[in-house]
């Protein structure tokens, strides 16, 4: 994929606070409502930053996100420091990526009105937390995380020996707890993550004999898993992804050479729809009625490959452009989504600064206070 530079303005940094957030509100209902807020439950979690998303990324997670802001208290997070316990990236690329999510977000819906986002490693709590949850994690509670282990064997490009991926699940505890969030979205491979932190909580009111961490609920999510281009799974590292914002052209021509059933060797031959990643994505982004069209169609040989790839191509299209359009505008606007995020930075950092009060009253680190 071609990257274009974001262009920070000149000496944007995290720090600071200022006005200019609601600008970029997509914002179903106003604000205000501070009281419904803290009724709702709490919602926390995170993506690594690895650049511009891509449609897996949109209905796998992002579109999940989307729903949950309207329904709880949601904190949604830039893992940046995850990102570094399996990749050394270099410094431009982080920045670049960690920008290039925002800005996809931004773009697809998520808004500052209605949740609230930040980036990790700008709120320095969580290290803290994270090196005293590491006080009291047993060693083997890490080791016997599967993650651990299948990632170790998957990613064998990388040395993954080191401490801070074996870490990794503490620090994701101190992510979630740090919030007191009553509930982690998660597909069914990560239940094992989520029962970890739970586990890291419980001990912590356990042995300090005081209740200041609740312990967070999974909220099991099924979403739709898009394959790539070529029928696998779709990954950056395998080149196969379709991007949510990038060029028409770019969408068209990889569509066009989408893998198909490959029994429709020839236009006459029927085909297996389900064995065809294009009907994967008509069922995402087609009507009913012309996902039914397809199917019969594919299996009758009644259409042929180019014209129902042409059918999802005009309805992809169609479904990316607000987003395409949204992301234009925030790309010009640079400053001020710079700008929002350091408010809304310092929105979560003011509760984990509360957080932690409390956390180092509790275990008798606080000789000043
Ligand atoms: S007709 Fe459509 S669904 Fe069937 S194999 Fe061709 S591209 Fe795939």
């Amino acid at each position: 994929m071609q990257r274009r530079a974001l262009v920070l303005p000149k000496g944007a940094a995290l720090t600071g606070c200022s006005k200019g957030k609601r600008e970029f509100s997509t914002s179903l209902r106003g604000q205000g409502d501070l009281n419904s807020m803290m009724e709702k439950k709490r919602i926390l979690s995170g993506m690594r930053p690895t650049g511009r998303l891509h449609l897996g990324n949109l209905h796998g997670a992002l579109e999940n996100w989307i729903q949950l802001q309207q329904q709880y208290d949601c904190f949604f997070f830039v893992a940046d420091w995850h990102a570094l316990t399996t990749d050394y990236a270099s410094p431009g690329d982080i920045h670049d990526n960690i920008w290039e999510m925002i800005l996809d977000w931004l773009s697809a819906g998520l808004d500052p009105e209605q949740c609230t986002l930040f980036i990790q490693s700008e709120v320095k709590e969580h290290a803290e937390l994270y090196l005293l949850l590491g006080m009291i994690t047993p060693l083997p509670w890490l080791e016997r995380n599967p993650t651990y282990k299948e990632q170790q064997q998957q990613i064998e490009q990388k040395d993954l020996g080191n401490y801070g991926f074996l870490g990794y699940p503490v620090l994701q505890a101190a992510d979630i707890i740090m919030y007191k969030a009553n509930g982690v979205p998660v597909g069914k491979d990560q239940l094992p993550h989520v029962e970890l932190t739970r586990e890291i909580a419980r001990r912590f009111n356990f042995l300090y004999e005081r209740e200041v961490f609740p312990v967070p609920d999974a909220l099991l999510t099924e979403v739709p898993v898009l394959p790539g281009t070529d029928g696998r799974k779709m990954s950056k590292s395998y080149g196969n992804c379709l991007y949510i914002t990038e060029p028409e052209e770019v969408i068209r021509e990889k569509i066009l050479k989408m893998m198909t059933d490959p029994a429709r060797v020839r236009r006459h031959d029927p085909g297996t729809p389900e064995l065809s990643p294009v009907f994967a994505y008509h069922k995402i982004y087609s009507s009913p009625e012309e996902v039914a069209e397809v199917a019969e169609g594919c299996r009758t040989a009644a259409i042929g490959c180019i014209d129902c790839k042409k059918i999802l191509i005009k309805n992809v299209l169609a479904r990316l452009q607000p987003i395409r359009e949204k992301r234009l505008e925030l790309e010009q606007n640079m400053t001020k989504v710079v700008q929002v995020l350091r408010d809304e930075t310092d929105k979560a950092r003011s509760v984990a600064v509360q957080t932690m009060a409390e956390v180092r009253d509790t275990i008798g680190l606080n000789v000043f206070r």
